[in-house]
């Protein structure tokens, strides 16, 4: 299968669903992982055509780890928005990937261009397999009924979870994958007094409790036409 994981900054993947990547990696499927905007904005100190630079790598650092392919999607950080221009990458990215199983941010995040880049999946969705779209980069891919996912928020806020995946074997993985992004752990510590290594232990810890092991993942499956789902294709 081809799975994408598509995430407004870099560090969102790894923060709420990189564990349920590496064993979709680990399993033999094909995984990309897409970062929709540039991360350029995400430091007080660095400026952006510096801090851009930095994150690019270390995202594909990240993505290194697991074997993942990188699409990079380009977007000023802190400016998605649900527009034709972005709708038209958005696309580009989904055809680029041809995936069986998306997963994304889901509306009830506290980031808007969290809640944009799920808003934009949904709405690229049944474009990516239109031939006669206009004015793509990329021809359309296969029409598949790509089964959507929607991960975790930071804090797990106002989300309720219909399926969590077992991370307890991968989740040093899931560490390694994070702490590429040097740049946002010395961040989030100075902006926010947040350390983010912890954050993912406690979250998926507490995840992990209510699904009955160590370190778990969280996700809601997005029911839509002809996406009822008759086996289990998490991890
Ligand atoms: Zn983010």
């Amino acid at each position: 299968m081809n799975v994408i994981a598509i995430a407004a900054h870099p560090d969102d993947i790894e923060i709420l669903c990189a564990g349920t990547l590496a064993l979709y990696a680990q399993n033999g499927h094909h995984v990309t992982m897409a970062v929709f905007t540039d991360g350029s904005m995400g430091d007080a100190a660095i400026k952006p055509d510096e801090l851009r630079e930095i994150r690019r790598k270390e995202t594909e650092a990240s993505a290194a780890v697991i074997g993942a392919s990188l699409i990079w999607g380009g977007v000023l950080d802190e400016h998605v928005f649900p527009d034709a221009a972005q709708r038209k990458r958005m696309i580009d990215i989904l055809r680029e990937a041809d995936p069986d199983i998306i997963i994304t941010h889901s509306p009830g995040d506290y980031h808007p261009d969290h809640r944009y880049v799920g808003q934009l999946v949904f709405d690229a969705y049944f474009q990516k397999g239109l031939p006669f779209i206009p004015n793509q980069d990329l021809p359309a891919c296969r029409f598949a009924k790509a089964q959507v996912y929607l991960m975790d928020n930071l804090g797990g806020i106002g989300f309720n979870p219909t399926e969590y995946v077992d991370i307890s074997g991968v989740f040093d993985t899931k560490k390694k994958m994070l702490s590429c992004h040097k740049s946002q752990v010395e961040a989030m510590r100075d902006l926010a007094n947040t350390d983010v290594m912890n954050m993912i232990e406690l979250q998926s810890g507490f995840r992990g409790l209510a699904a009955g092991c160590k370190y778990a993942e969280a996700f809601c499956r997005l029911d839509a036409y002809q996406r009822g789902l008759t086996s289990r294709i998490l991890p």
